[in-house]
């Protein structure tokens, strides 16, 4: 691996609003008597949540695909291994295969905690659907299943980080805005196709904070306004004025 020092960070954070339903599935063993076969993912203190490993790796996917970087598999398709260094998706996300690294990975997704509103409890923002199959024939309903959903117009907070060791790596930022819009135009979580986990990233900002920041010069760091979502060309003004707050000449 190279030895590349870090120059700074750039963190990215907002809100994560469901447009309809989502189910991002957890384990039955925490389910109580009376649940749903299918009931959604929380931590141990019962918040709900989107784990930043469903997030990012959703992305990565559509990048993925966008790009032809992935692997054929026989059970679908692996994650870019290239591990190379002129890969945007390497780079960002790290080979699939560790051994392949050549340069750190450069960003973190945080697990994403859904906003509780007006004294709400976590079920409020909880719905159960039923799900069936009809037989062709007969026109009855088969193998009825309950599954658990975050209702749309819920709010989740996110956070993004974006470890920054060269100049070019401010591409990197601008292919991962690339893939949350692909997101938008897709799905988070599952049953996408028959219309649940459709997101709206908004009132997003970007914090820039360069190596002396660190090293106790608070006043380096630099933000950006609120952006009101990725249709707004602004995001890519914001990042580039943000980012003159990190020295590359040292
Ligand atoms: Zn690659």
């Amino acid at each position: 691996m190279e030895n590349l020092t870090l120059k700074g960070k750039v963190i990215l954070e907002g809100v994560i609003e469901l447009k309809t339903g989502m189910h991002i599935g957890g384990t039955k063993e925490t389910l109580k008597i009376g649940g749903t076969d299918n009931p959604v993912i929380r931590d141990a203190f019962g918040n709900i949540l989107i784990p930043g490993s469903s997030l990012k790796g959703k992305i990565r996917a559509l990048l993925e695909k966008k790009d032809g970087k992935y692997v054929k598999d026989k059970g679908g398709y692996l994650p870019c291994n290239c591990g190379n260094i002129d890969c945007e998706i390497c780079l960002l996300f790290g080979p699939h295969d560790s051994q392949n690294i050549k340069e750190p990975v450069r960003i973190m997704v945080r697990d994403a905690y859904l906003q509780l509103k007006d004294e709400k409890k976590p079920h409020d923002y909880l719905e159960i659907k039923p799900e069936n199959i009809i037989d062709r024939i007969k026109g009855t309903a088969q193998h009825p299943r309950f599954i658990e959903r975050v209702v749309a117009g819920s709010e989740f907070k996110f956070e993004v980080v974006f470890n920054i060791y060269k100049e070019s790596d401010i591409n990197l930022i601008k292919k991962f805005i690339e893939g949350m819009k692909l997101l938008e135009d897709d799905y988070l979580g599952g049953s996408g196709s028959r219309g649940y986990g459709k997101i709206k990233f908004k009132n997003l900002k970007l914090i820039c904070k360069p190596k002396e920041y660190y090293e106790g010069n608070a006043e380096k760091k630099k933000e950006s306004n609120i952006i009101d979502g990725l249709d707004d060309s602004k995001i890519i003004s914001e990042l580039e004025n943000v980012w003159k707050a990190i020295n590359f000449n040292q």
